[in-house]
């Protein structure tokens, strides 16, 4: 399991994600999800131990709990990197040009109307 560190004052996150080719999933109670290949950001927050969240977005096998793990967990899907800031998670989603692929991923939580807290930015290749 990669360790991850962050400024304390930081409370949001977005994952770079690849989709490395069309993938099909089902994710919880959203059923089943098509995602092209593409490059994706998914937004979240921690106000505790966000380094204790992002490690566990990043580690394996673990029990899946949220829609992001769903996706996580397909081999043909990867993190290319991780950004952490002091932003509120949703004005920083909303800053992100990009198209919502399923509406509602990961936005179960939220009150902003983001629609979904997971954005294709770009296909790919
Ligand atoms: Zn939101």
């Amino acid at each position: 399991m990669k360790k991850f560190s962050c400024p304390g004052d930081h409370v949001s996150y977005q994952l770079h994600i690849r989709v490395h080719r069309d993938v099909r999933i089902v994710a919880g109670a959203l059923g089943s999800c098509n995602f092209p290949a593409g490059h994706y950001v998914y937004t979240g927050s921690a106000r505790r131990n966000l380094q204790a969240r992002i490690t566990r977005h990043l580690s394996t096998g673990k029990k899946l709990r949220w829609h992001i793990d769903y996706l996580l967990a397909h081999p043909d899907v990867e993190i290319l990197r991780v950004e952490t800031s002091a932003i509120p998670e949703c004005r920083w989603n909303q800053q992100l040009e990009g198209r919502i692929p399923v509406a509602g991923f990961g936005a179960s939580d939220c009150r902003n109307g983001c629609g979904s807290h997971l954005k294709l930015l770009s296909p790919f290749p």
